[in-house]
């Protein structure tokens, strides 16, 4: 690096709103690039883990072992304001946030995640404040889960996939497949009907995958309900009402666990930075703003136009902060992010289907060489529920990973 532009760094003022996976991983990396004002605004003093929340409800995790308190995780050096932003002025290029206060920065990247909308489907809310409403989509639903799959013992147990975009949109099946062959050991399974809800056409878009999880499926004789919606639940009944093309089904259950639909936080479309959906609109694989260059956007709130995952934050930052930086230094963004993103699916208590693909659902697996990280495989299940979180904790958020 060059003296000059070491200089430009240093002045440079970067405010990242959200101190979640995408907005510690830029703000780590931007540090140590040399960037020495880096900003997050984080309203949360707990940062949690997402992924650990399905083996949670699965009853393979601990609470403890998916949070850690935000300032110990916010990357030395990094201003931490622990805020809310409610605006972004572009032309201004200041944020406001709850307070009142106005950050005014040289470069905004913007990632405060996804809003689970648990009031989209009516009864939904209601359901989840039950003791038969669970989910893996909230720390404290999963908290509640892991107890309540373990003791089943009869009943109807119904697991339902929110539509796309979510966050990880297939992790619903996660706890499933760990419930499942948790009952199976304990010789309960036959006695139990398990209903698989899903708005997608095959229970995942990867050929391959899709195979592995169907061969799983019949080998624990789930019920599957594919191109199926949940549009309401009647939490005092216990029952689902399903819709698809063609008819709705009233369906009683004994336990839900439930994915919420998801969408972009309703402030951001007054930023004008959104596209019509709510995501910010960027360059998918410059990961630029296509019309404000001081703006970038990456992680779950952000139009990659791939399913969205803390897998593909890690390609995403390294490419965002690449072209920052090129772009500092007077550059056109040359780093191009495509698309890759994963699933890990927990399909017994000791094995995952590691499904990694690019944007146009193709195979795209770290190591090329290794043909069975998208069967089912212990191998990956040490590296999801164990060497993954470590690199979390310990190299992602850190900005080294
Ligand atoms: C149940 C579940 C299982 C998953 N499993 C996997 C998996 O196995 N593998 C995988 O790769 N991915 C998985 N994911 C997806 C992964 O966790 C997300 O893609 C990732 O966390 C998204 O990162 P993010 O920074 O965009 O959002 P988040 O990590 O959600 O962070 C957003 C942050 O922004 C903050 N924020 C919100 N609003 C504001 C505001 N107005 N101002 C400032 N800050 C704000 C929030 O408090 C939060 O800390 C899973 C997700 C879920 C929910």
């Amino acid at each position: 690096m060059t003296t000059a532009a070491r200089r430009t760094r240093a002045a440079h003022r970067v405010v990242v709103i959200g101190g979640g996976n995408a907005g510690l991983s830029v703000a780590g990396r931007l540090r140590r690039a040399g960037v020495r004002d880096v900003t997050v605004i984080e309203p949360r003093t707990t940062h949690v883990f997402a992924p650990l929340q399905s083996h949670i409800a699965g009853g393979r995790a601990r609470v403890a072992d998916a949070v850690r308190p935000q300032q110990k995780v916010t990357p030395p050096g990094v201003t931490w304001v622990q805020d809310a932003a409610t605006g972004i002025d572009p032309d201004r290029r200041i944020v406001t946030v709850t307070s009142g206060a106005q950050m005014p920065y040289d470069d905004l990247v913007i990632c405060p995640g996804i809003r689970m909308r648990w009031d989209a489907v009516p009864g939904l809310a209601e359901a989840m404040s039950t003791e038969a409403g669970v989910s893996n989509y909230d720390l404290d639903l999963a908290r509640k889960a892991s107890p309540a799959l373990r003791d089943v013992t009869g009943g109807t147990v119904v697991f339902v996939q929110s539509p796309s975009p979510a966050s990880c949109a297939a992790a619903a099946q996660k706890p499933m497949y760990l419930a499942c062959d948790w009952w199976r050991a304990r010789g309960v399974l036959p006695g139990i009907r398990v209903v698989f809800v899903t708005p997608e056409p095959a229970l995942f878009h990867v050929a391959e995958v899709d195979a592995e999880l169907r061969r799983k499926v019949a080998e624990y004789g789930i019920e599957v309900r594919r191109a199926t919606e949940l549009r309401a639940v009647d939490a005092d009944a216990r029952t689902i009402t399903l819709g698809r093309e063609g008819g709705e089904e009233a369906l009683a259950y004994d336990l839900l666990h439930a994915e919420p639909p998801q969408a972009p936080a309703e402030w951001l479309a007054s930023s004008g930075l959104t596209d019509a959906r709510g995501y910010v609109e960027i360059d998918p694989e410059t990961l630029r703003h296509r019309r404000v260059p001081s703006v970038w956007s990456l992680g779950d709130v952000a139009e990659t136009q791939t399913p969205r995952s803390g897998g593909a934050i890690r390609t995403q930052s390294k490419v965002l902060v690449q072209n920052l930086l090129a772009a500092l230094d007077g550059e056109a963004p040359a780093a191009r992010y495509d698309g890759y993103s994963v699933c890990p699916f927990t399909v017994s208590r000791h094995t995952v289907v590691f499904a990694e693909f690019d944007r146009l659902g193709r195979p795209e697996p770290t190591l090329p060489w290794w043909k069975g990280s998208m069967r089912e495989n212990r191998l990956t299940w040490i590296m999801d529920r164990y060497v993954l979180p470590w690199v979390y904790w310990h190299m992602i958020l850190k900005g080294r990973a």
